[in-house]
């Protein structure tokens, strides 16, 4: 439920509304716009006096929200979410490119892959120290010691750092040497790791199941944000269908979709999303089109001795006429690379 208050209400009026509220042992949470200020409720409704809130000369409406998710909904927060990350920032007027490889193998790869991504314009290094494979005989990645390379990264050329977490263990890890954490596909619905970022304290990309619907998927970000973290942001890497020509087929109708129902930024992957090195351009491209906040691309230093992920993997040149190629979309997108 929202309440939604007369424009320019004095906050004397919103707090009075606030507390009558919270004196029925409901939560509010407080969206300031430019104009009207919405007041958010949750918990069970059933205790709320609507008609004596209704009768506030400073009350204009009392609306129902029937989606399951609420703190993550347009309608409780009607402007678009923006936060920091490290020096950059996700969401507002910027597109944020997020680059790096798959896996973190090495501390020379790694290095070497940060100068190169950031020379081209990323903001934010990517890299696996958890590596969710599908076989537990593949590359498990190298967990704690390709965090400190991370670090280190991070100290040599200033990006953001994010990384993927797998495990509540991983996450008390990863707080001490990354600036974001990453929860992937296979883990969205991981309630009880979801409920550890939120308490984590860093901003959190969450990225959609193989098979999860948009409402499943900002259940997942509610998940989040009601442990404590608002800074989350969604990114759409491809879901499961009968097609074969590509890993996944990049749902782009979804970043449209998240645009209307939530204020959550979206990042499209068109790397995992398809697959296939030569269409993470043109997917790029439309992803930027459709409305994204911003990019992850897997770019390598040798993608064809990768040890995840390389057929999908830029090299640096490829990675670098990308990013040129991307810059009218970004333009006309009137957001800028910061
Ligand atoms: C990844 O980012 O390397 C990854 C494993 O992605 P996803 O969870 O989208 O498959
Ligand atoms: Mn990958």
């Amino acid at each position: 439920m929202i309440i939604v208050m007369k424009p320019m209400s004095a906050d004397s009026e919103v707090d009075k509304i606030i507390d009558q509220v919270e004196a029925q042992g409901l939560k509010t949470h407080l969206s300031h716009g430019e104009q009207v200020t919405i007041i958010g409720v949750v918990g069970d409704k059933s205790k709320l006096d609507v008609p004596r809130i209704e009768s506030s000369p400073f009350v204009e409406k009392v609306v129902a929200i029937t989606e399951s998710y609420k703190l993550s909904n347009r309608k409780f927060h009607p402007e678009p979410t923006s936060f920091a990350v490290g020096n950059t920032s996700i969401g507002s007027d910027n597109m944020t490119i997020m680059a790096g490889p798959c896996a973190v193998e090495t501390e020379e790869q790694l290095l070497t892959i940060a100068a190169a991504v950031k020379a081209s314009g990323a903001t934010i290094l990517r890299g696996g120290a958890y590596k969710p494979r599908t076989s537990p005989y593949s590359f498990q990645g190298l967990e704690e010691e390709g965090l400190k390379y991370m670090k280190t990264a991070a100290d040599e050329t200033g990006l953001a750092t994010i990384c993927e977490v797998t495990s509540a263990h991983a996450v008390e890890s990863a707080v001490k040497y990354v600036s974001m954490l990453q929860i992937g596909a296979r883990n969205m619905q991981n309630f009880e790791l979801l409920k550890e970022v939120g308490k984590a304290g860093l901003p959190v990309l969450l990225k959609r199941g193989l098979a999860a619907t948009i409402d499943e998927w900002l259940n997942a970000a509610e998940y989040i944000i009601s442990s404590g973290n608002p800074n989350v942001a969604l990114c759409e890497r491809g879901i499961r269908t009968f097609e074969t020509a590509t890993r996944n087929t990049l749902d782009l109708s979804a970043v449209c979709v998240l645009k209307e129902k939530s204020h959550l930024p979206v990042i499209v992957d068109p790397s995992h999303a398809t697959g296939v090195r030569s269409l993470v351009e043109p997917l790029a491209k439309a992803g930027i089109a459709c409305g994204a906040d911003g990019l992850m691309i897997e770019v390598h230093n040798d993608p064809a001795h990768a040890l995840s992920d390389g057929p999908q993997s830029l090299n640096f040149e490829q990675f670098d006429a990308v990013m040129q190629n991307i810059r009218p979309y970004i333009s006309l997108s009137k957001r800028s690379m910061q």
